[in-house]
């Protein structure tokens, strides 16, 4: 049987059988698979650990049979310090679901693979949990071919209306709004519309350096939610777990 070795985040994973682990892995080159973990679920398993999610590793796999099965198994990254804080917790699981429920199986995105990686990198340190997150979902979008327009009208590339139009995604001028129909429309206030530039164009050391709280993030992450949730086309399981984390912060008179 031929062997492949490669290397990714694991986004999710399930039970097989008794013992044994169905483990889905971002791979660098081949992107989204699902391998066999042969007994990851028994305690003393070598693959125990290193199979669960959000860990990154490298692997080799023997490529036969309906699915591919494990052969070894090495954590290059596990970060801990997100396993360790309930919040980083929460928001590292939805961008692993988000990335899981956005991509079929064996279309390679190393793209998108690189920007899990290095917002699960900053996520471990950074105190600015929910504008990484907005940070994260406008890029995804944009490597998936829905980037939200934020400079121009959508339609006309003319001057840029203030109602976001969810599942364009964009704020579509005054004239070209009027021949939307009855689409979702939000509108944006002038600090979120600025902020939303400024996590669209800049990179991630200009947004780090806001002061909290900064002004339109919680409607800039509603309406991120809005328009991930349109093109997805469903609500992502672990939004449950995201939101308790939100409400649980703004109630200690945290950042979100
Ligand atoms: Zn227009």
């Amino acid at each position: 049987m031929p062997l492949v070795k490669a290397e990714g985040v694991v986004l999710r994973t399930g039970n097989l059988g008794e013992w044994d682990r169905l483990v889905v892995i971002l791979t660098a080159g081949y992107g989204k698979v699902r391998v066999i973990a042969k007994g990851a679920r028994k305690v003393q398993s070598r693959y125990a650990s290193v199979t669960q999610s959000l860990t990154h590793i490298g692997f080799t796999a023997y490529v036969g049979g309906k699915l591919p099965t494990l052969s070894q198994a090495e954590a290059l990254e596990s970060f801990r310090p997100l396993r360790e804080d309930l919040d980083s917790l929460a928001y590292a699981l939805y961008m692993l679901e988000l990335v899981d429920i956005s991509l079929v199986d064996g279309q390679p995105h190393d793209d998108i693979l690189s920007l899990l990686i290095a917002c699960l990198h900053i996520l471990s340190h950074t105190e600015h949990r929910e504008l990484l997150l907005a940070f994260f979902e406008l890029r995804l979008l944009a490597r998936l071919g829905f980037a939200l327009e934020s400079e121009a009208c959508p339609r006309c590339a003319g001057r840029p209306g203030q109602h976001l139009v969810v599942d364009l995604p964009g704020f579509p001028c005054l004239k070209c709004s009027q021949t939307e129909g009855p689409r979702l429309q939000v509108r944006v206030s002038d600090d979120a519309m600025k902020l939303l530039r400024k996590l669209n164009g800049g990179d991630w050391r200009a947004v780090e350096s806001l002061c909290a709280p900064v002004a339109g993030e919680r409607e800039l992450a509603a309406a991120l939610d809005s328009i991930v949730f349109a093109k997805l086309e469903k609500r992502p399981e672990s939004h449950g777990f995201l939101c308790a984390m939100r409400v649980d912060a703004r109630s200690k008179g945290g950042r979100t």
